[in-house]
């Protein structure tokens, strides 16, 4: 099948296995970056390389970095006492976006022991006051920040979590920045 245009369909194939892109997508994605624009195409394949050498984890937040501790965590002008706690390192950009949060970030993609740990240490190591939880409301998440909860009590922390604008079971992507602004100015104590 498709004899003679093997590399086409491959190409196909490989925009076919990204999130949100079907079929139909995929050959158009494919067809443009081959015939239509491929300075554009090449950029695309030496952007993707680089950044998937170059980008790794803050040691600091988890958060991506091209560097050893990132940007946010340097930033002295962020207050060190608050902390936001996401669940991908990519809703990091989505509360950036809201230009309403201006303390640091700690990423906790899975509950493995080692990165609660970390977590616990960098708690008690600046003695942080706040933690404020931009995780999309749901039962399982209920449960997550209860655990957290639990994991950093006796720190003498206020946790709060975006509460308002964010509806149950709506991915943090999906809320706009109005909305997510409005959540995180009017945050509940949980
Ligand atoms: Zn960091």
């Amino acid at each position: 099948m498709n004899k003679g245009l093997e590399k086409f369909y491959d190409l196909v194939e490989s925009f076919e296995m990204l999130p949100t892109i079907g079929k139909k997508s995929a050959i158009r994605l494919a067809y443009y970056v081959v015939t239509q624009n491929s300075y554009t195409g090449m950029k695309l394949a030496h952007s993707i390389e680089t950044a998937i050498r170059d980008i790794k984890q803050c040691v600091k937040c988890h958060a991506m970095s091209e560097n050893e501790i990132c940007e946010i965590c340097l930033d002295d002008d962020r207050d060190e006492k608050t902390l936001c706690i996401v669940q991908s390192a990519k809703d990091i950009f989505i509360v950036e976006e809201s230009k309403q949060y201006f303390g640091k970030y700690f990423v906790i993609e899975s509950l493995e022991d080692n990165i609660v740990k970390d977590l616990l240490n960098l708690v008690k190591k600046v003695a942080v006051k706040n933690v404020l939880f931009a995780v999309t409301p749901s039962l399982a998440n209920d449960a997550f920040i209860l655990y957290i909860e639990d994991r950093l009590k006796d720190n003498d922390i206020v946790f709060t979590k975006i509460a308002q604008g964010v509806p149950t079971g709506v991915s943090l992507e999906n809320v706009d920045i109005l909305s997510l602004s409005k959540a995180i100015n009017g945050q509940t104590r949980v």
